[in-house]
């Protein structure tokens, strides 16, 4: 042991399962649109306020009704055009025929010794997904889903084991937000901080995730600060431009020393290698003037040998970075093991001695499944169905 000291984070984590060996492209992303409820009405929640401003004044309404509306919902929290005491009768006689509200219905909440909280949601057609709330210090982090499912097949991903099964809608986005957001109002706390680290890959369903930060951030309702939010991605790289242009941060699951490793464990790499990606993360870095997050998965023997701390520096050591070691949480049929807490902490210790600013994400609600990588949209009220080893 040396003087160095850890340093932990909370940061969160969840996710994914199994993955095709084909990767989507941006293009074929479009073919595949969130499957929506079949309804004569539009889910008000589905709206960005610039696309409730274009829709309404189609109709011929002044613009500023789109803010006054926007508030009540996303401020006020009414539910129910007719509460909005400052918008004409007859005004409000209208909306009905056009937004219904749609709010994502939790089945359960969990909530772990360690203050770590996890809701699962009901989608409907049989499909849930879970958010997980994750306190530390003076933050509390809401981790969320953007998919059922995931195409992305990292090898170490429980999420990565089910194929995608839908693309979340802006309203089951903005839904997990505004549920655990009014559960904590009650009492008397607020999330500070979001991050896209939940169920899914983010960069896949582009469209819906944009959207919801954009009526995160929207002044006129939540106002959400952009720098609090983060969209963690496997490395869609054509796609991260539009991370860069949201304001949001950049976490990039690297996850491997070199392309070799990072081919066997995350098929993604096929398609865009590590100099593609860093490339990218580099202009993310120069254009926004933030620092990217590197998240490293240290799995036993095959990517926590010292030398490969070594390997992860080089790559990284010219962008403007915070590089996050997540110990493997473990899960049946993996086929990896989680590494012992000494080749964590050498690993951790030689990145610092590098001059690296590396962060230990601490494993939090393992025992209620929602560490990194436990989540899972198959529940079937037995959490404990899954044999998840004590680790660090
Ligand atoms: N799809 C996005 C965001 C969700 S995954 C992405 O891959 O970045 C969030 C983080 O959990 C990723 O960094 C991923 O590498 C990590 N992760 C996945 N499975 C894990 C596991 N079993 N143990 C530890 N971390 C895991
Ligand atoms: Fe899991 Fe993220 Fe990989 Fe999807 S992209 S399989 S959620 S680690």
């Amino acid at each position: 042991m040396t003087d160095l000291q850890i340093r932990e984070n909370s940061d969160i984590a969840v996710n994914c399962d199994a993955m095709d060996s084909v990767v989507p492209t941006p293009g074929a992303l479009e073919s595949m649109p969130a499957k929506e409820v079949k309804r004569e009405t539009k889910n008000f929640y589905d709206y960005t306020l610039p696309e409730l401003e274009a829709l309404l004044t189609g109709l011929g309404k002044e613009k500023y009704r789109a803010q006054q509306v926007f508030k009540w919902v996303y401020d006020k929290r009414v539910e129910n055009f007719e509460e909005m005491s400052n918008v004409s009768k007859a005004f409000r006689a209208e909306l009905p025929k056009i937004f219904h509200f749609e709010r994502l219905r939790p089945l359960t909440e969990l909530k772990s010794k360690d203050g770590t909280r996890k809701w699962l949601f009901d989608i409907g057609d049989g499909l849930t997904i879970e958010s997980v709330l994750i306190p530390h210090k003076d933050r509390l982090t809401l981790c969320i889903s953007s998919e059922v499912g995931c195409n992305m097949a990292c090898r170490f991903c429980f999420t990565g084991k089910q194929k995608l099964k839908r693309r979340l809608t802006t309203g089951q986005i903005i839904g997990q937000f505004l549920h655990v957001q009014d559960t904590l109002a009650r009492e008397g706390a607020r999330i500070t901080n979001i991050v896209f680290m939940g169920m899914g890959e983010p960069l896949d369903n582009p469209d819906a995730v944009f959207r919801a930060i954009e009526i995160l951030h929207e002044p006129h309702g939540i106002n959400f600060s952009r720098r609090k939010i983060t969209v963690s991605t496997s490395g869609i790289v054509p796609l991260i431009p539009l991370v860069t242009k949201s304001g949001a941060r950049l976490a990039v699951s690297l996850n491997a020393p070199n392309n070799e490793i990072r081919n066997q464990v995350m098929p993604i790499n096929k398609k865009w290698n590590i100099w593609e990606l860093l490339d990218a993360c580099r202009e993310h870095a120069r254009e926004s003037g933030d620092r990217v997050t590197f998240e490293y998965v240290l799995l036993k023997g095959v990517t926590d040998r010292i030398e490969q701390a070594r390997e992860l520096w080089e790559l990284v050591r010219d962008i403007p970075c915070k590089i996050n070691l997540i110990p493997f949480n473990e899960h049946p049929g993996s086929g990896f093991e989680r590494p012992t807490p000494e080749s964590v902490l050498a690993f951790q210790n030689e990145l610092i001695r590098l001059g690296a600013h590396v962060l230990l994400r601490r494993t939090m609600g393992r025992d209620i499944y929602a560490a990194c990588g436990q989540l899972t949209s198959k529940f079937d009220g037995r959490p404990e169905r899954m044999d998840v080893n004590p680790g660090l």
